[in-house]
C-alpha cells in the first residue's frame, strides 16, 4: 500500500495516518515528524528549519526531497508507505513521482481530507488544550499566528498539489468533517482495489 494523504492542518491526516499503519502495517513516512526529530537533534538540516517551521512557512523543497528519498530507501517501506504531510508542493510531487519511477515503485492512492477551514483553528486549540492536560509539550508552531501562516502557505502552495493529482484522475476526496470512524471507514473504501498510477 502506497499511499499519499494530503489535508490542511488540522484535517486529522496523522490520526488517520496512524490507523492506517495498523491496518496495513507499513509505515508512517510524516516529513514534520521527521523535521522535528532534526530540529531536536540540532542536526544541520534541524538548524536551518526550525526557524522556518516555528513560524508556519514552508522548509525548501530540496531539503524534504532528499529526506524522503533517503527514507524510502529503508527496508522498511518495501511493503509500503503512508505518506503525510509531503508533497506539500507541485514540485515536490513531480520529484516524488520521479523518486519513485526510479525506485521501481508506483503509488496505489492520493487521498484527501476536505475540511471547513473555519474548523481548523477549533481543532489546533483542543490539540494545544489536550496536549497541555496530558502534561505534554505543546509545538511551537501550534499558535494562532504560525497556525495563519500554516493555512496561507496551505492555500497557496498546496493546494495546488491536490489540484495537480486531480488532473492526472488520481485524486480521492474524502469527507474530514465526518467522525473520525467515519472517515476511517471512508479510507477503508476509496482503498479497496485502488491502484491510481497504474490505471
Ligand atoms: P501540519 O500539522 O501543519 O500538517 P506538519 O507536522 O506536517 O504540520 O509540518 C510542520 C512543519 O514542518 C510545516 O509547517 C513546515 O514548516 C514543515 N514541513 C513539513 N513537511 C514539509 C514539506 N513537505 N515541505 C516543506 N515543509 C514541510
Amino acid at each position: 500500500m502506497r499511499l499519499v494523504l494530503l489535508g490542511p492542518p488540522g484535517a486529522g491526516k496523522g490520526t488517520q495516518a496512524a490507523r492506517l499503519v495498523e491496518r496495513h502495517g507499513v509505515p508512517q513516512l510524516s516529513t514534520g515528524d521527521m523535521l522535528r526529530a532534526a530540529v531536536a537533534a540540532k542536526t544541520p538540516i534541524g538548524l536551518k528549519a526550525k526557524q522556518i517551521m516555528d513560524a508556519g512557512a514552508l522548509v525548501p523543497d530540496e531539503v524534504v526531497i532528499g529526506l524522503i528519498d533517503e527514507r524510502l530507501d529503508s527496508p522498511d517501506c518495501a511493503k509500503g508507505f503512508i505518506l503525510d504531510g509531503f508533497p506539500r508542493t507541485v514540485a515536490q510531487a513531480e520529484a516524488l513521482r520521479e523518486l519513485l519511477a526510479h525506485k521501481g515503485m508506483a503509488l496505489d492512492a492520493v487521498l484527501e481530507l476536505v475540511v471547513d477551514e473555519g474548523a481548523l483553528v477549533d481543532r489546533m486549540r483542543k490539540r494545544v488544550d489536550e496536549t497541555l492536560a496530558a502534561g505534554g509539550a505543546v509545538r511551537a508552531d501550534d499558535n494562532p499566528e504560525s497556525f495563519k501562516t500554516r493555512l496561507e502557505a496551505y492555500r497557496a502552495q498546496t493546494a495546488p498539489v491536490s489540484a495537480h493529482y486531480d488532473g492526472r484522475s488520481q485524486l480521492t476526496r474524502i469527507d474530514g468533517m465526518a467522525p473520525i470512524d467515519e472517515v476511517t471507514a471512508a479510507i477503508d473504501r476509496a482503498l479497496v482495489g485502488a491502484t491510481v498510477d497504474r490505471r
